[in-house]
């Protein structure tokens, strides 16, 4: 179809806007980094997702076939992985702990709660579906086998503690973030793991040995969990191959994270490069400030879209979409109640300019199609700006040139000119998806297996046959069992409930 147009984005690794050369011509598979479920994802993640969204539309405008998946963390991510956070808990299990997490049974409950939470959200933004959307925990497999290899090839060693990533074994480390000096890389992973035996203090941990954490797998070191970065470099191989055309995220994971999955993959690989161009969409900011908790200035999807009367802000979702798309992702973006009110009245406008065509073309009026030339240029010049590395404040003023254009016609709007706009809504709705819902919701994911639940069930189910039997001294010896295997159970009308428990 429209082969002969270029896709230029800015690549964070040369520093420079270039065209996007998919490995296998005009099939563009991409990685997007998606968040840790520990919680509700709050808009300027989703500026992030927004960012893969329109990559992914645009390059399907141009008539190239896409390969999209997004991950979700459900597992690993440390709260000093990142650097703004001090401590370094497991964000997951921190969450499970903290006032909000007490509603969940266990973990894996909290994991799941909040994924679908986050898929829901990601529709209610006409975000439209990842080809595979990966969960860590589903994927614990593959990265013990790459973490078995990294230290089979000398990337990698293990100390009592648990098994790191070799830097010094990659000497291009740093080739992303630019942070090459030595000191620049220690204080930035400071910490990240405590542990004198560690090698280098630069090396970050690719499994973590730990036999109270409250998700644990069995590996060729003990029980434990894997890093964070590992399962990244794992789940886009696994699905897109060695080297994938292109990887996104928030442009906080450009360092640590993205630099330790280029190391990890292009050792595994033996130097392949892992991703040709990289896209990083910059942070979000409310009303000129930092989004905290804090500052009460957090906003998540729901907080906004929900009815006022289950607490939100009764906005239009397709106007936050606007929103956030209205500023370009590679400046930092101040979202504003006044930039979200303009998007609501162009929202209104978007949808008057479709009713309006809708009433036209039931009409049926002759005359000679006065709208078709104009609003295909005027598409032209939107996809344009999408391909030049996504200017959207431009595809925006174009498309909103196009909606004056066919609410200019008032009432004498013929149908064949009804019926170019038509087309055009549905163009620009493709590309942009202002203007109405795509598609149905997913279904909500199914409950992970957990490698301990079998065996609490088991016994849970012993326990009620013993007490039925009347065999207390058995009943009490299953829940000792049980306490012993760390797990408390809370006996409810419905039957017994259980959870990890957790130690502090
Ligand atoms: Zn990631």
């Amino acid at each position: 179809m429209n082969s002969e147009k270029t896709f230029r984005l800015y690549n964070t690794l040369t520093k420079t806007v270039e065209p996007v050369i998919p490995n296998e011509p005009e099939h563009l598979r991409f990685y997007s980094c998606g968040p840790t479920v520990y919680s509700y994802a709050h808009i300027g993640n989703f500026r992030s997702f927004l960012t893969s969204d329109l990559i992914l539309r645009t390059a399907q405008a141009i008539g190239w076939r896409t390969t999209y998946v997004t991950n979700i963390t459900d597992v690993g991510h440390l709260t000093e992985d990142d650097l703004s956070d001090p401590s370094g808990e497991d964000r997951m299990v921190k969450a499970l702990r903290s006032k909000e997490g007490r509603r969940f049974a266990n973990i894996w409950d909290l994991a799941r709660y909040y994924a679908n939470v986050l898929i829901e959200d990601w529709h209610t933004l006409n975000l439209r579906e990842p080809d595979v959307r990966p969960r860590a925990t589903e994927h614990v497999r593959q990265q013990i086998l790459a973490v078995e290899k990294l230290m089979a090839n000398g990337h990698a060693y293990e100390t009592s503690q648990g098994v790191y990533f070799s830097v010094e074994s990659f000497p291009e480390y740093g080739k992303l973030s630019g942070n090459r000096e030595a000191a620049e890389l220690e204080q930035t992973v400071r910490d990240v793991v405590v542990d004198p035996e560690k090698r280098d203090p630069r090396d970050f941990a690719l499994w973590k040995k730990d036999e109270k954490h409250l998700m644990q797998w069995y590996s060729p070191w003990g029980w434990g969990f894997p890093g964070w970065h590992i399962e990244c470099s794992v789940m886009s191989m696994e699905y897109l191959g060695e080297q994938l055309d292109l990887h996104a995220g928030g442009e906080d994971l450009i360092f640590p994270h993205h630099e330790c999955e280029i190391a990890q993959s292009e050792s595994l690989t033996g130097k392949k490069p892992f991703a040709r161009h990289w896209v990083h969409t910059r942070f979000l900011q409310v009303e000129g400030e930092k989004m905290s908790k804090r500052l009460g200035n957090f906003l998540t999807v729901r907080s906004l879209v929900l009815p006022e009367s289950e607490g939100g802000k009764g906005v239009d979702p397709l106007a936050l979409r606007m929103t956030l798309l209205s500023g370009y992702y590679r400046k930092p973006f101040n979202f504003t109640l006044k930039t979200l009110k303009a998007n609501i009245r162009h929202v209104t406008r978007f949808r008057e300019a479709a009713a309006h065509v809708a009433a036209a073309l039931v009409a049926g009026a002759p005359g000679e199609d006065r709208l078709g030339p104009r609003l295909d240029a005027l598409y032209e010049a939107a996809l344009d700006a999408m391909l030049d590395d996504l200017n959207t404040p431009e595809a925006l003023a174009k498309t909103l040139e196009g909606v004056r254009l066919i609410l200019g016609f008032k009432a004498n709007l013929n149908e064949a000119s009804a019926r170019s706009a038509q087309a055009w809504l549905d163009r620009t709705n493709a590309l942009l998806g202002i203007l109405a819902p795509e598609g149905e919701a997913p279904a909500p994911l199914a409950p992970t297996a957990d490698p301990l639940a079998e065996k609490v069930e088991a016994l849970l189910t012993e326990r009620q046959a013993a007490r039925k039997a009347r065999d207390f001294a058995r009943a009490d010896a299953i829940r000792e069992e049980l306490t012993a295997l760390g797990i408390e159970v809370m006996d409810t009308p419905e039957g017994p409930k259980w959870r990890k428990m957790i130690r502090v």
